[in-house]
C-alpha cells in the first residue's frame, strides 16, 4: 500500500489562497488512505473541523472507494456533483494517485493534502516498512527474498559496506545489516550467494509505467513484453 502522512496545513492553506478559494470539498480514500489513518473518515472530519475555524466553508466531504481508481472516483465525484460545485476548491487526503484522479474528475482546482511517502508493506495494525522500490529488475531470487535496494540505507547490491560492524547496520544501528540476513538466510536454506549481484537494469524503471491489461501487452518500463 502507499504510505502517506499530513501535509504541512500552512501550504494547503497557501494552495487555497492562491485560487482565493473560501470554500473547500474534502476527499479521502477508502483504502490505503484509511488504513495508513491520514485519509479516513475521522481524518476527513477532523480537517473539515481544521478549514472551518480557519474560516473556510466546508461544502462536503466523501471517502471514495479507492482514491487512485479513474473510474471509481469519477462515479464518487457525479454523486458529489453539487457540493463540489459549491466549493471554490478541493482537497485531498489520499496518495498523489488519488489526488490525480480527482483532478482529472472535477473542473476545480485540486490540492493535495497528504504527503505521498512509500510503497509499504504492512508488518501489523498500524507498523508499515518500506521493503520494495518497484525498480522493474528484481534481485530477491538472488538475495533470499530480502531487497537489498530498499532495506539497506545505502541500497547496495552487493555488501556489506566497510562500516557493517558486529553484523549490524552503520546507519540504521539498531537493524541488522540487510547483507548479513541475506547471507544467512540463503545459508539456512543451503543455497550459495553469488559472488556479484550484476548492476541493475535502470532502463527497466523508465516512467511513466504503464500496463493494460485489455490489449494483453505492456507497453512501458522496459516490461519488452
Ligand atoms: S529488487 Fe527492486 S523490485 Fe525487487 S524488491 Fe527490491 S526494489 Fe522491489
Ligand atoms: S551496514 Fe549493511 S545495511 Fe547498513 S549500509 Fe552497510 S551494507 Fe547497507
Amino acid at each position: 500500500m502507499i504510505i502517506t502522512k499530513p501535509r504541512d496545513w500552512s501550504r494547503i492553506f497557501a494552495n487555497l489562497q492562491s485560487v482565493g478559494a473560501k470554500s473547500v470539498f474534502l476527499m479521502g480514500c477508502g483504502q490505503c488512505a484509511t488504513v495508513a489513518k491520514t485519509g479516513g473518515e475521522p481524518e476527513l472530519e477532523a480537517a473539515a473541523e481544521l478549514l472551518k475555524a480557519e474560516g473556510y466553508e466546508v461544502t462536503g466531504w466523501a471517502v471514495g472507494e479507492v482514491a487512485c481508481h479513474l473510474g471509481g472516483t469519477k462515479l464518487e465525484t457525479r454523486k458529489r456533483v453539487g457540493d463540489i460545485d459549491a466549493a471554490d476548491a478541493v482537497v485531498v487526503l489520499s496518495c498523489g494517485a488519488g489526488v490525480q484522479t480527482v483532478a482529472e474528475s472535477v473542473s476545480k482546482p485540486v490540492f493535495p493534502g497528504l504527503e505521498s511517502v512509500f510503497l509499504g508493506n504492512v508488518i501489523r495494525a498500524g507498523v508499515f516498512e518500506e521493503r520494495c522500490q518497484t525498480c522493474g529488475d528484481c534481485v530477491l531470487d538472488l538475495t533470499a527474498g530480502i531487497c537489498p535496494v530498499t532495506t539497506c540505507p545505502k541500497g547496495l547490491l552487493n555488501g556489506p559496506c566497510g562500516g557493517m560492524w558486529d553484523g549490524m547496520c552503520e546507519v540504521l544501528t539498531d537493524r541488522e545489516c540487510a547483507h548479513v540476513r541475506i547471507r544467512r538466510r540463503l545459508a539456512e536454506q543451503g543455497r550459495v550467494a553469488v559472488k556479484v549481484v550484476a548492476p541493475k537494469d535502470h532502463s527497466a524503471k523508465l516512467k511513466p509505467g504503464a500496463l493494460n491489461l485489455r490489449d494483453r501487452k505492456t507497453p512501458s518500463a522496459g516490461s519488452g513484453s
